[in-house]
């Protein structure tokens, strides 16, 4: 994979993919800016070796319709501020305005397409909508980590039809930190998965039976595991339909090298509300009326054993419902034990970065991926469609 500081660029006009799909308030107002200020390294060291850079985003998800409350116009306005260079807005994503801004373009200076899911044919990576996107490019640059597991046109397809490919600054330091945990993680590799969803991570899960040491389950996915040893969960979040994928999992996890840990304790509510009535439980089954909304103290202790003895750690998923207080204790605990461990460790996904942060240990983990499910496929599969597309 070239990096884009191995390339010649001035002149040029430069397809970058970012992911500036930030959360805006009900004013439009953005309300955290993280994500484009992530993509500027690439954007400056683009713009001050005199590159015309036309620049593309998702936001949100308009399914193929001009929807003015997902434009990107906030986002140009709050680059514009951000960097010395003269950025333009595009009207559109394809078009004749938009080439006519592409050829105008002076070296340094940047335009910024609209919503690229504006038209159906991104997502579908429609093979005449990228060739449209690639129209007049030179060189195709991919930042969008947290965007390249989607197959789609500005991500993969637009690949085909440009000469020159790399990867941005952004892209490279995810994909650097998460090769060493995936490829030749140092042993003991321990994966902590948790979340509401078992049918997510299935893939993850299945891959991860065959590479780490550990894999310690919490969230509501461990009662999916639990329900199928027959063991009663109450009102817990189950996935009924992933029961049998659950069992073969638990059976495949009997004939690997890995130990498979749930929960010994849990919290559980009468209700996934602040204030609701709990109680802590060692054994199985849960009473009828309660739901389990965090791993309990035991819990907590024996998977901060492990974490402790760990040389790898990769994290998706909080532990239970922590959003709400009460609730975060397992999550924070386990925030805390990875940030403790001296590991490389490694967190994906927005709940878990969110827990990091609550936990105060931010600046203890190794890295944060930008992208949670990006991620996670990464590690399943080693790739992502994004990646393959910048080495074809
Ligand atoms: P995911 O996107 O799959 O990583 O799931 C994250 C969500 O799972 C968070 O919003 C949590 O509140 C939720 N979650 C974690 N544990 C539980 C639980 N025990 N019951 C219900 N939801 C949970």
């Amino acid at each position: 994979m070239n990096f884009v500081t191995d390339l010649d660029v001035k002149g040029k006009l430069v397809f970058l993919r970012v992911d500036f799909n930030v959360p805006l308030d009900d004013k439009g107002q953005i309300r955290d800016d993280n994500r484009i200020r992530a993509s500027l390294p690439t954007i400056n060291w683009l713009l001050e070796h005199g590159a015309r850079v036309v620049i593309a985003s998702h936001m949100g998800r308009p399914k193929g319709k001009f929807e003015p409350s997902m434009s990107l116009k906030p986002a140009a306005k709050r680059l514009a501020e951000l960097i010395p260079n003269k950025v333009l807005m595009a009207p559109d994503v394809v078009g004749d305005e938009v080439e006519r801004l592409k050829k105008g373009l002076a070296g340094g200076e940047a335009l910024l397409l609209e919503n690229v899911r504006f038209y159906k044919e991104e997502e579908k990576n429609d093979p005449a909508f990228a060739r449209r996107l690639a129209e007049g490019i030179d060189i195709f640059v991919n930042d969008a980590f947290g965007s390249s597991h989607r197959a789609h046109a500005s991500v993969v397809g637009i690949a085909d039809f440009v000469p020159v490919k790399a990867a941005g600054y952004l892209m490279k330091k995810e994909v650097d930190y998460l090769k060493k945990a995936v490829h030749t993680p140092v042993k003991p590799y321990v994966a902590i998965l948790g979340g509401a969803k078992v049918s997510d991570k299935i893939e993850i899960i299945e891959s991860l039976l065959g590479k780490a040491d550990h894999i310690l389950i919490g969230g509501a996915m461990a009662y999916t595991f639990l329900k199928a040893q027959g063991l009663g969960v109450g009102k817990s979040l189950v996935e009924d339909d992933q029961i049998e994928v659950a069992l073969s999992i638990l059976d495949k996890a009997r004939t690997q090298n890995v130990s498979f840990h749930l929960p010994q304790d849990h919290l559980l509510a009468k209700a996934p509300q602040a204030g609701a009535e709990t109680k802590i439980v060692e054994s199985l089954p849960f009473p009828d009326d309660m739901m389990g909304v965090d791993i309990g103290p035991k819990t907590v202790a024996a998977y901060a054993a492990v974490i402790a003895m760990a040389r790898t750690i990769f994290w998706n998923g909080p532990m239970g419902i922590f959003e709400i207080d009460e609730f975060a204790k397992g999550t924070i605990g386990l925030a805390k034990a990875v940030a403790a461990s001296g590991a490389v460790s490694i967190v994906g996904g927005g709940d878990s970065a969110a827990a990091v942060k609550k936990a105060g240990v931010r600046d203890k983990i190794s890295h944060i991926s930008t992208g949670g499910g990006a991620s996670l496929e990464y590690v399943a599969y080693e790739t992502l469609p994004g990646i393959t597309a910048l080495e074809k």
